[in-house]
């Protein structure tokens, strides 16, 4: 419905040089099930009703981009069965261990749902490989906590993502590494061989369907199991630092390419970073996201030199990160949470200049880049909500990572 809605508009837009309104749409498909798609009485009218109000949320969050009044998004798709099949639901009820959905009757579930607590406001069915799942949106009272202050050097933490290492957290003194499970590791050897038994099966075949319905049950596996790492350590972050500091997505976007790894690694901190922005609300954590032109790997978190090795493909294989300049050797990972976790305390304010980084030098192409970034505003990509404390000034930060030989990208 969502694509008769899509296809609708695109029909009229090129008969009249205008979309049809959202009631318009309303009216028309009500009259597509009394005449030609009687079959769409089968299945709830909300679903209907909700398609047309996405589509219409999608239309006007691209027209907003196009006005530049809000982020990008491109023109609305049309939506492919199989590919994230969902659909949400305001008519419903709930009992204890089962939900009721219209015309599809009870449905019995995994989960208690005593423990919502609190209002169900809407249902979204989703199905992942062969598994349906229903989702509770529940309307609760929250109390405001406090925003947890920085006492002891450890209160606050750089976190370093990866996938050899789940994450390697560095609080000062001491890193902590997270490994991942031995599972999830295993199944992604497996899942790279299902990839390549996929890509070897003739289009259309059952032999094809099959493998593909292997390989989404072994990918739904191996999410479930990284989702349950992160939100293990999601919790204990927020719960127990009280200021948290991230890389920013994109500085990986290099290593955005066809490798399986990467890309789950890539989705883990995007996971990550959502989990803990909702999460430092609840517990009063302050979560700091580093700016996307900040070298965590390639800057010495002892002397606070820039490394040429560590740069580009290249230096994504270097496990060791070894200094020019001062001589000092780190594993590559404690290094960039070392570094992250700098960037934190000098953000916020609570180390003017953190010592590490007083006397930076560029190695390699010497102070390039410091006019190019001296003369760009400094876009903080902050998500530290609720936080009280003062801001360093923005532009003396970027004179600092300007004489860090700091050139933009990566
Ligand atoms: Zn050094």
């Amino acid at each position: 419905m969502y694509n008769w809605g899509l296809a609708e508009s695109q029909r009229e837009y090129k008969r009249t040089g205008r979309r049809p309104r959202h009631s318009d749409l309303k009216r028309r498909l009500v009259g597509l099930k009394q005449g030609e798609a009687p079959w769409l009485y089968e299945v709830s009218a909300h679903i209907g009703q909700q398609a047309l109000v996405d589509l219409e949320r999608a239309f006007d969050r691209f027209f907003k981009g196009m006005k530049s009044e809000g982020p990008k998004s491109g023109f609305p798709r049309f939506k492919r069965k199989g590919e994230r099949d969902s659909a949400r639901l305001y008519e419903f009820r709930v009992y204890e261990r089962h939900v009721q959905l219209p015309n599809i009757g009870r449905i019995r579930l995994k989960e208690r749902t005593v423990k919502l607590q609190g209002r169900a406001v809407a249902a979204t069915v989703r199905r992942r490989a062969d598994r349906w799942f229903v989702s509770l949106t529940v309307e609760r009272e929250r109390e405001i906590v406090p925003v947890r202050r920085v006492v002891r050097p450890p209160d606050i933490v750089g976190v370093d993502l990866g996938l050899a290492r789940a994450a390697v957290i560095h609080d000062g003194s001491a890193a902590r590494i997270v490994e991942p499970r031995r599972a999830l590791r295993q199944n992604l050897a497996r899942l790279q061989r299902l990839d390549r038994q996929l890509a070897r099966k003739q289009k259309g075949s059952r032999n094809r369907e099959k493998a593909k319905l292997r390989r989404a049950r072994l990918h739904y596996r191996v999410s479930c199991q990284r989702q349950d790492y992160l939100h293990k350590l999601s919790s204990s972050l927020a719960k127990t630092k009280s200021v948290i500091v991230l890389e920013d997505l994109h500085v990986r976007g290099i290593q955005r390419n066809r490798q399986l790894a990467l890309s789950i690694s890539d989705a883990g901190l995007g996971e990550l970073r959502r989990q803990l922005s909702y999460k430092s609300e609840w517990y009063g954590s302050t979560l700091v996201i580093a700016d996307r032109r900040f070298p965590s790997t390639q800057l010495c978190s002892g002397c606070g030199c820039l490394s040429e090795r560590m740069k580009g493909m290249h230096g994504l294989k270097q496990r060791k990160y070894q200094c020019g300049a001062c001589g000092q050797s780190f594993d590559r990972d404690v290094n960039a949470a070392i570094n992250l976790r700098a960037y934190g305390l000098h953000e916020l304010g609570i180390v003017p200049l953190p010592e590490d980084f007083r006397e930076v030098k560029p190695v390699g192409e010497e102070g390039s880049g410091a006019s190019t970034i001296g003369a760009k505003p400094s876009s903080l990509k902050q998500e530290a909500s609720g936080s009280r404390r003062a801001r360093p000034n923005t532009q003396k930060r970027a004179e600092r990572l300007a004489s860090a030989g700091f050139t933009s990208g990566i």
